[in-house]
């Protein structure tokens, strides 16, 4: 059925235009007085008819008396602000499809016009009794202030009021969207925390409106110091969260963020009075931190907190793999704990043996995990990530008390060993550790605790001298010795180590290791070794592997020795059986040394540079860089021959023996030279062998030459 306006049957669109002109029945009154703009067109969408208020909504684009909708829908945008497409203006739709079209809203471009947003509904007119469509009838009303209030609200709720910037609301779809899209083009999102540093004290000394006039201009200088497309909010107070997206590497991010934080620590000036604040930034990078955008808040928060601690005007990334190894580190203490509870906890027993008598001088005590799924676990497993936990006191204090039992049944079995055992320094300085110790000791024979060492590893913690000492020298009063561990790699200074009085130095096993190819090494070992002398405290090296290494260190005068060249930790049960069949080995007699003279150890101190300088030689090769000089002038060796050493041992014929092995390695270095050079692959080869062989029997001969000097100056 067809219907004409208001729902009366029309004829034709004549009739209707008649009746709207001529005033027809009730009708034209209406239509003029209406607000709402009332369209007639014909079927061709030529203007019939406009009402008066289609007059005040469009201006003077409506007078043409022969205007069309198009030049209507020209001046129309849509909702986003874009032009609108002609074909979807509701009157070329209906005469399109002969469809009603309702409920279309666009925006006015002509700013100048009272209306700006118009909601548009058209249907098509059919001639009475026909299908065929005369023309079509359309209806503007004026949503203007409706929407703009929309819009209010809108604001109210999206942005923040003082600085005009989003606010939380709008920053979670801001995220999500950002979000998003950093999964879509795989870049990097920075979602960052930032918070003022000096806020406070402009508030509290220019008052609040100069707090917001500060506020408000960091605010247009986020804006500023950031992309288009990026998002600062402001979440209250002088806490703000920006979204940086499209980075393509973390060091992307970094150099926006320094530009923000250079734009927030510009001074300005408010009310004539200087103001400089500065801003602590905490920022996660999505996707390395893969988590939700809620816990990325979370992350970029804790990170805000470090930047602050670390001394503001920062950026702090956050790093989730270290943030997981806390977490799991939190579960390992549980673990631990429980383990502790279950006795899965063990101690291994290392022999220290005098390699210059082979005597057996003790056993360290050293942990191992037993655990059931994982088997035994070394400590370098667990305790570097306890030790700042108060778990290794109550572990510590395990290894004391299993240390003092199972030397309490050795010594019923006849077996009287000294035990060492470590001690972390926050057991050590922890109030009570005296009196704990007192307990344990009770708690077993008496006289235990002359066979018991304590060794604590020279750390930060132990610079608490006058704490350390005190513990120290009642313990030693009472017969107990002391060792500082792995010495040479912290802290101690003379100062230090005279007022600590240890009993014990322990050289640490990466100088032990190393001695034979770097000199550098073998000075601290030796000097470690006259320290000790020095201070008449006994000397233990520790990861002792080689013959080498013992007959070395002998020579240098250390005697006492632990390392997997003599044994390895054991279980205690095995530690009877390897003490019954322990025998020295033979070799450690051939070297008869005392401490070497200093002429004598200039001689050592040669040997070893010269192998690191074959060392690197072998590492060149290997990894195809540069080869050392090869030239015989150039070397250290032939340098410190030529005088020093002809001073002091010229007039021994096997010393210039030495001297012609010496050139035939450098001659044979430099052939290897030619060959690399040449690219001669099979040369190279046989060059490098034939250096080798010279250079062992070099090495050969002046350690002979080192032991025949020994048995010279103490036989
Ligand atoms: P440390 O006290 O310096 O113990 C020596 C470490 O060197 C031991 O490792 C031992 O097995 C290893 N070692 C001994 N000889 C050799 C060798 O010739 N070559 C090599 N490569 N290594 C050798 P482990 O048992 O894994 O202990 C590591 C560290 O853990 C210890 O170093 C000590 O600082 C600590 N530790 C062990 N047990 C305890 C304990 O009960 N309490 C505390 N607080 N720390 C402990
Ligand atoms: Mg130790
Ligand atoms: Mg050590």
């Amino acid at each position: 059925m067809t219907k004409g306006i208001a729902g009366r049957p029309a004829a034709t669109l004549q009739q209707i235009m008649m009746g709207v002109h001529e005033g027809g029945p009730s009708l034209c009154p209406v239509l003029l007085e209406v607000d709402e703009g009332i369209q007639l067109w014909d079927a061709t969408g030529r203007r019939q008819f406009f009402n008066p208020a289609t007059l005040r909504q469009f201006g003077a684009l409506a007078e043409p008396e022969t205007v069309g909708f198009e030049e209507l829908a020209s001046v129309c945008l849509d909702v986003g602000g874009l032009p609108f497409p002609q074909h979807e203006f509701p009157v070329a739709r209906v005469l399109a499809d002969g469809l009603p079209c309702s409920d279309v809203l666009v925006r006015l471009a002509d700013a100048s016009l009272p209306c700006h947003w118009l909601r548009i509904n058209a249907r098509p007119l059919y001639a009475l009794g026909s299908t065929e469509m005369v023309g079509v009838l359309s209806s503007t009303v004026d949503v203007t202030q409706l929407i703009e209030r929309a819009q209010d609200l809108q604001r109210q709720a999206h942005y923040d009021a003082l600085t005009g910037l989003p606010n939380r609301v709008l920053l979670a779809d801001r995220m999500k969207l950002a979000l998003a899209h950093a999964r879509r083009t795989g870049d990097r999102l920075a979602v960052c925390l930032m918070d003022l540093d000096g806020f406070k004290p402009v508030n509290d000394t220019l008052g609040h409106k100069a707090g917001d006039r500060l506020l408000q201009e960091i605010a247009r200088r986020l804006e500023e110091a950031m992309r288009a497309d990026d998002t600062a909010a402001r979440l209250g107070g002088d806490e703000f969260a920006l979204l940086l997206g499209g980075l393509k590497s973390p060091q992307q991010a970094e150099l926006a963020l320094q530009r923000v934080l250079d734009a927030v620590a510009t001074p300005l000036v408010i009310d004539g009075s200087p103001v400089r604040v500065t801003a602590s930034i905490g920022v996660t990078l999505f996707p390395g931190d893969a988590g939700e955008a809620d816990q990325l808040l979370r992350h970029a928060d804790q990170a805000m907190y470090k930047a602050k601690e670390a001394g503001k005007g920062r950026f702090h990334m956050f790093n989730p793999a270290v943030e997981s190894r806390i977490r799991a580190n939190q579960g390992l203490l549980k673990r631990i704990e429980e383990a502790l509870d279950k006795g899965q906890f063990v101690l291994y027993y290392q022999p220290k043996v005098d390699c210059r008598n082979g005597h057996v001088v003790g056993m360290e005590a050293l942990i191992r995990w037993q655990h059931p799924v994982l088997g035994l676990r070394s400590p370098g497993e667990f305790l570097p990530l306890i030790e700042h936990d108060d778990i290794i006191v109550r572990l510590g204090e395990w290894v004391i008390a299993e240390a003092l039992r199972q030397m309490a049944l050795w010594r019923e079995s006849g077996i009287d060993v000294h035990v060492s055992v470590n001690v972390s320094a926050r057991q050590f300085l922890r109030g009570g550790f005296d009196d704990r110790l007192a307990v344990m000791l009770a708690h077993h024979l008496p006289g235990l605790e002359r066979k018991l060492e304590l060794e604590l590893v020279e750390t930060a913690a132990l610079e608490d001298v006058i704490a350390v000492r005190k513990v120290m020298e009642h313990y030693q009063q009472l017969g107990m010795s002391f060792a500082l561990d792995d010495f040479g790699t912290g802290y101690s200074s003379l100062v230090h180590l005279k007022r600590l009085a240890v009993d014990v130095l322990k050289i640490d096993q990466t100088f032990v290791r190393d001695m034979l190819d770097d000199p550098g090494d073998l000075a601290i070992v030796q000097g470690v070794i006259g320290l000790a002398a020095a201070f008449s405290q006994q000397v233990v090296a520790e990861g002792v592997e080689s013959i080498e290494q013992i007959l070395l260190l002998l020579e240098l005068g250390c005697d006492v020795m632990q390392g997997f060249g003599i044994a390895r930790p054991m279980a205690a049960e095995r530690v009877p059986g390897w003490l019954t069949a322990f025998q020295a080995d033979p070799r450690w007699q051939l070297a008869r040394s005392s401490y070497p003279m200093r002429g004598d150890f200039e001689l050592l101190l040669m040997e070893v540079s010269h192998r690191h300088w074959l060392e690197k030689t072998r590492l060149a090769l290997q990894q195809g860089t540069g080869l050392p000089l090869a030239d015989y002038g150039s070397c250290r060796f032939t340098q410190w021959y030529a005088e020093a050493g002809i001073r002091r041992y010229g007039g021994l014929a096997e010393f210039r023996e030495i001297d012609m092995i010496h050139r035939k390695v450098h001659q044979q270095a430099e052939a290897l030279h030619a060959c690399v050079q040449a690219g001669d692959d099979a040369g190279i080869e046989m060059a490098r062998q034939a250096l080798e062989a010279v250079n062992e029997s070099l090495l050969q001969q002046l350690h002979a030459f080192r032991i025949g000097l020994i048995g010279s100056t103490s036989g």
